[in-house]
């Protein structure tokens, strides 16, 4: 007789029709997102940077499959950096891009040690280890002549980061599909700007690909980005579409309806009032005339 585990294992023939599901969902999400924001053009050369997490795992995966059959030439290279976190598993981005056959680099640059001198007591080492290895990632970008760096951010990062700002930064921002970077010198590009977070991490799961977890530098990994998770998905377990209809918001702004007169010209309204059409002028009635 058939124990229950047997009978509970998974079909072959259903996993797999469940991941070419999601893998049709994330593409489409993700070509539209590119033709949205004319993301990739002819000839690009482009960064997509891994960090061992399943965003940027799924990221590349999905690029590379989109290159092959997308009317346009694009070269990707994957680059990683490694800034030696104690315990970060070398070995592990390599094996796997070796693997698929990828371009690829890793940087090696020691910003762990630089944090940890550089952060007071008490405080968290995200910012400064963020900006570090954004510098180091434009510098190589730079380098080897990249059109446009991909980073792994999904739909929900920028529902987080949109209230991360407002209710810490007093902002109202997100994170864009697409940026200049301040220094004018490259172009950011978020290819997963559309997926949401749960297909992303089925996906990944399905795949099996070799995740690094990211608890390596012993951070308190953004306490309030995680405040912040929780009540997104609790909104969204309460009144389910919820953030669908919220990350719509971001996609269509008006900016005649917020306050920033930096974005809209409020002062100068008058100049463009519609003026009513001329009323017929009564004669004056000379009040000697009367009676
Ligand atoms: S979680 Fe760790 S690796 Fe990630 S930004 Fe924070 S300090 Fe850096």
């Amino acid at each position: 007789m058939e124990n229950s585990t047997a009978t509970k294992a998974a079909d072959p023939r259903k996993s797999s029709f469940t991941m070419n599901r999601l893998q049709k969902t994330l593409r489409g999400d993700v070509g539209r997102a590119i033709a949205d924001y004319n993301m990739i053009q002819d000839g690009d050369l482009i960064m997509v940077c891994l960090s061992g997490g399943k965003d940027s795992y799924v990221m590349l995966d999905i690029l590379l499959n989109l290159q092959k059959h997308a009317p346009i030439n694009f070269h990707i290279k994957a680059v990683n950096m490694d800034q030696k976190q104690p315990g970060f598993p070398e070995h592990v981005l390599p094996t796997y891009l070796e693997s698929i056959g990828v371009d690829y680099h890793v940087i090696n640059q020691d910003t762990y040690s630089i944090v940890m001198e550089k952060t007071e007591p008490g405080k968290t080492y995200c910012g400064l280890c963020s900006r570090l290895r954004r510098g180091n990632l434009y510098s190589y970008a730079e380098s080897i002549g990249a059109t446009k760096i991909a980073l792994g951010h999904h739909r929900n990062d920028m529902m987080e980061t949109l209230f991360l700002n407002m209710f810490f930064g007093g902002k109202l921002k997100s994170m864009p599909p697409k940026l200049l970077s301040d220094d004018g010198k490259h172009i950011v590009i978020r290819p997963l700007a559309y997926c949401k977070e749960k297909e992303i991490a089925a996906f990944a799961k399905m795949r099996n690909f070799p995740i690094i977890p990211c608890n390596l530098c012993g951070s308190q990994d953004n306490m309030q980005r995680q405040e912040i998770k929780k009540m997104l998905n609790e909104w969204e377990r309460k009144h389910p579409g919820r953030l669908d209809v919220l990350f719509k918001s971001l996609l269509n702004v008006a900016p005649s309806h917020l306050g920033d007169t930096e974005l809209f010209d409020f002062k100068t309204l008058e100049q463009k009032r519609k003026r009513a059409p001329e009323q017929p002028q009564f004669e004056r009635i000379d009040a000697v005339n009367l009676g």
